[in-house]
């Protein structure tokens, strides 16, 4: 059966890149209304559907945009969370265009959906069902394809010059359990000397060792080192649990997904939607 949450969150925090104070609340919705997004701090805004068509930008996370102008960024930590705590209908409103970063993870909106609790809605669920594998490629390696499978599983691999990070793959069929031990907590990363350039053109106000891993060279700047053995590349199944979960379903699928961030997602549920043959509503 479809499902939302029990009762209102409300969760504060500061946007990942302007730095600024960000309010968010998630109300109980109605069965088939989805996720929905609107900025409470735009006078006349609409609330708009997480869905992969409303994307607007996928430069530095996935943002979605109202048809007004209006942006509301960095969706895809919290729709990871409501992915795999299967949610189907919420209605998320944010005082501002960017999402708080909070971990920047999914940690702290697991807990805070797991606490709220979850309702039962009195009609079924319906899912995705991959047919056909799709795929898409860019002209400098990436590539990622969804294909049949009997559950939603990953398969990502990332290559980063920093020898610290290197090569790492994740491997798995995504399950709440395994979510919330090895991917929930796996927190965005970058190098020192990209924070330095983001930060002389204005990005990353908000950021800080609180919710970004830094790595510099084959050191890491944050005290305790890494959470996870792989939180790096379990960063990004993160991201792509978040941003398939704009397809607007549960999907039957296996991702795969070799050097990709959101716009190759984007791109993937685009290439997905174009056929009706490559897939199924079950
Ligand atoms: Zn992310």
């Amino acid at each position: 059966m479809q499902q939302t949450i029990n009762k209102e969150i409300t969760i504060k925090g500061v946007g990942l890149h302007s730095g600024l104070k960000s309010v968010l609340i998630l109300k109980p919705a109605e069965v088939d209304t989805g996720i929905t997004f609107r900025r409470s701090d735009v006078v006349g805004s609409n609330p708009v559907k997480a869905l992969y068509s409303n994307v607007v930008d996928t430069r530095n996370c996935t943002c979605l945009g109202d048809g007004k102008g209006n942006l509301i960024s960095t969706i895809e930590h919290l729709m990871a969370a409501l992915s795999v705590l299967k949610i189907d209908n919420v209605a998320v409103e944010v005082s501002s265009p960017e999402m708080p970063i909070l971990d920047g993870a999914a940690a702290k909106f697991i807990e805070a959906i797991t606490s709220a609790g979850i309702k039962t809605q009195y009609l079924p669920r319906r899912r995705l069902k991959v047919l056909r594998k799709v795929e898409f490629k860019d002209d400098k390696g990436g590539y990622i394809s969804i294909e049949p499978a009997k559950d939603f599983a990953i398969d990502f691999t990332i290559e980063f010059p920093s020898p610290i990070v290197g090569h790492q793959e994740f491997n798995a069929s995504i399950d709440l359990n395994l979510f919330n031990q090895e991917i929930a907590p796996c927190r965005t990363f970058c190098e020192k000397n990209q924070i330095d350039y983001l930060q002389s053109i204005g990005l990353i106000k908000g950021g800080s060792l609180d919710n970004a891993v830094v790595l510099d060279g084959d050191k890491i700047l944050n005290e305790g080192g890494f959470k996870v053995p792989n939180e790096c590349v379990n960063h990004k199944v993160l991201d792509a649990i978040g941003d398939m979960y704009t397809s607007g379903y549960q999907i039957i699928g296996r991702v795969t997904a070799l050097k990709t961030g959101h716009y190759h997602n984007n791109q993937l549920l685009k290439a997905l939607f174009a056929d009706t043959a490559n897939y199924e509503i079950i």
